[in-house]
């Protein structure tokens, strides 16, 4: 069956997808030839709404469907919390423990990639801390080498103006036995160690 080439077309967008290789894709498009031509017609045309819809917040970043993103016209906080992603803010979201505002750099520093600082969202973060309002800026990356390098950068990069620089505390995780923690995580840990209270 896999011959036909609009079949073919079809595995071959599947693939494109993170985390999904050619037999999953298979799969997919077996079940898309399967279903009916009017639920066919919904996945695509919810495709092609969030290309046309979806927009960048100009402010922070994030996924926006006006010049605005809903953080950013709900919110108004002395507190930007710098993410990488877009999906990084739902997952901070979801935590209910923060009711700050968002930066989102688009990705980390990382050589290998070619990014550099000037691939990142970094302009619109330093315009928006010149501004006077922001009074804390909380860097919120993944906890490996390149997230490292990025916050350290970042924090540099804002220190000399006055505002506060944080960082998400990173150590063991819940329900982790000490013997099974890496070196770097437990170095991290004894750093960022907490006063018993
Ligand atoms: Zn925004």
């Amino acid at each position: 069956m896999a011959n036909l080439s609009c079949v073919d077309a079809l595995i071959n967008c599947f693939t494109k997808l993170p985390g999904v290789g050619y037999k999953t894709a298979e799969r997919y498009a077996y079940r898309v030839i399967e279903m009916s031509r009017e639920d066919a017609g919904h996945f695509s045309s919810a495709i092609m709404a969030v290309k046309d819809q979806v927009k960048f917040c100009q402010v922070c970043g994030n996924f926006a469907t006006g010049e605005k993103c809903e953080i950013c016209e709900k919110r108004h906080s002395d507190t930007v919390c710098v993410v990488a992603h877009p999906k990084d803010i739902a997952v901070i979201e979801r935590c209910h423990a923060y009711n700050g505002t968002y930066h989102v750099l688009h990705g980390v520093l990382s050589p290998l990639n070619k990014k550099g600082p000037d691939q990142l969202n970094l302009k619109s973060l330093m315009t928006r801390l010149q501004g006077g309002a922001i009074k804390e800026v909380i860097i919120a990356l993944s906890a490996d080498v390149e997230g490292e390098a990025t916050a350290n950068y970042l924090a540099a990069l804002i220190k000399p103006s006055g505002i506060k620089v944080s960082r998400l505390a990173t150590g063991i995780a819940m329900g982790v036995a000490l013997e099974y923690a890496d070196e770097m995580t437990i170095g991290m840990a004894l750093r960022n160690r907490t006063e018993v209270l």
